[in-house]
């Protein structure tokens, strides 16, 4: 699976949004993988898609994908020069996939901020530097390493080098190593040092209840985002916990209220799927109906091998039927009927919401 590690200043809202998603999770049906660690929670992926499929083939079971949420709490000023518990954080972040960077961008003065002022662009610099002074860490060890292979004329560790040199005055600016522009190519030979700025960010502000339009907060946080290429997602999470503690009837009728279509959560998970280039395919048997996560792009057999490492291997062909045919025509009856359904071979890239029935050997 893949996750998003969660990062902020102390006080900005991470532990209120974390426990709002896992808590969102754990009323939800049918959870067999609902094992909530700590720090550490799988949240299932909201899909309305679900529902309609489940509604035609009314099977026993309707799962949903997951993305796993990390609580990094305790990045502070210092971290990199192993502040407070900074080391053990930043190994943490190491071994996430994406990173979510709430912003405090709420005025409360019941809740204090740790430098006692509400200031986005300084806090989102704070961690910034905190991350890139790590990389720059990082970094200049290689290159050091490097430099001394490089000299007995090894190719790779040049090509390394070269790339390197250009990362390293990058990050000395203070600036996300994302932010330099790299190609797939000289990506790959860096990849191995894990570099914390090159994970896909997204800022979530967390706005007060009314925070959502005329707030100069909120427009620091997208002027910076905008700036990097980064997303932002603006959400309340004080209100967002208090959704989550509700049962489905009152939820619809609390959000209905506000008038909202959807809990916020839904678009943190969201953006952080389409931060690490995902997409969903379904199977849709009477015993289960389920959705299955895929990188954009993945072939029909790596798809397979999602559900099972034996699926991959073995793999012959998959029935495909696109979602919006499946729902258009009732079901695969009615879509092999309209000439929809199709037999794909390993060469086929899986697209979103296609519902498929792989054929393998065992
Ligand atoms: P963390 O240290 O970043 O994990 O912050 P917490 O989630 O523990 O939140 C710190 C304090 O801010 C708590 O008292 C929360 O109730 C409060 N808080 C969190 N989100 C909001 C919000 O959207 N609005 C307001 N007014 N308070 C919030």
């Amino acid at each position: 699976g893949f996750n998003c590690g969660i990062v902020g200043l102390p006080n900005v809202g991470k532990s209120t949004l974390f426990n709002a998603l896992t808590q969102a999770g754990i009323d939800a049906e049918n959870f067999p993988f609902c094992t909530i660690e700590p720090n550490s929670g799988i949240v299932p992926m909201p899909d309305r898609r679900l529902d309609a499929l489940a509604a035609i083939v009314k099977p026993q079971k309707v799962l949903p994908t997951t993305m796993e949420f990390v609580d990094i709490a305790g990045l502070v000023k210092g971290a990199s020069k192993g502040e407070g518990l900074g080391n053990q954080f930043l190994a943490n972040i190491r071994q996430t996939d994406a990173i979510a960077h709430v912003v405090r961008c709420f005025e409360d003065e019941n809740v204090v901020h740790v430098e006692n002022r509400i200031d986005p662009a300084a806090d989102i610099e704070v961690i910034n530097t905190e991350l890139a002074l790590a990389d720059l860490d990082t970094v200049e060890k290689a290159v050091y390493r490097l430099s001394r292979v490089a000299k007995s004329g090894d190719k790779d560790a040049k090509t390394k080098l070269a790339i390197l040199e250009r990362v390293q005055p990058h990050l000395d600016q203070g600036k996300p190593a994302r932010s330099l522009t790299l190609t797939p190519d000289e990506h790959l030979h860096i990849r191995e040092l894990c570099l914390l700025t090159m994970k896909p960010t997204m800022y979530i502000a967390n706005v007060a209840e009314d925070g959502f339009s005329d707030n100069p907060h909120l427009a620091v946080v997208e002027a910076i985002a905008a700036e990097e290429g980064a997303v932002v997602v603006p959400i309340c999470n004080k209100l967002e916990s208090e959704i989550a503690e509700l049962d489905s009837d009152e939820k619809a009728e609390f959000l209905a209220d506000l008038g909202m279509e959807e809990p916020g959560l839904d678009r943190v998970i969201r953006a952080g799927y389409g931060l690490l280039g995902l997409q969903t395919y379904f199977t849709a048997g009477v015993k289960e109906v389920r959705a299955w996560t895929v990188k954009v792009g993945a072939t029909a057999p790596q798809g397979a091998g999602v559900i099972h490492t034996d699926f991959e291997r073995g793999f012959i062909r998959a029935e495909v039927i696109a979602y919006d045919d499946f729902i258009a025509c009732k079901g695969e009856a009615g879509a092999k009927d309209a000439g929809k359904w199709r037999l794909e071979g390993k060469e086929y890239i899986i697209k979103d919401g296609d519902v498929i029935h792989y054929r393998f050997n065992v």
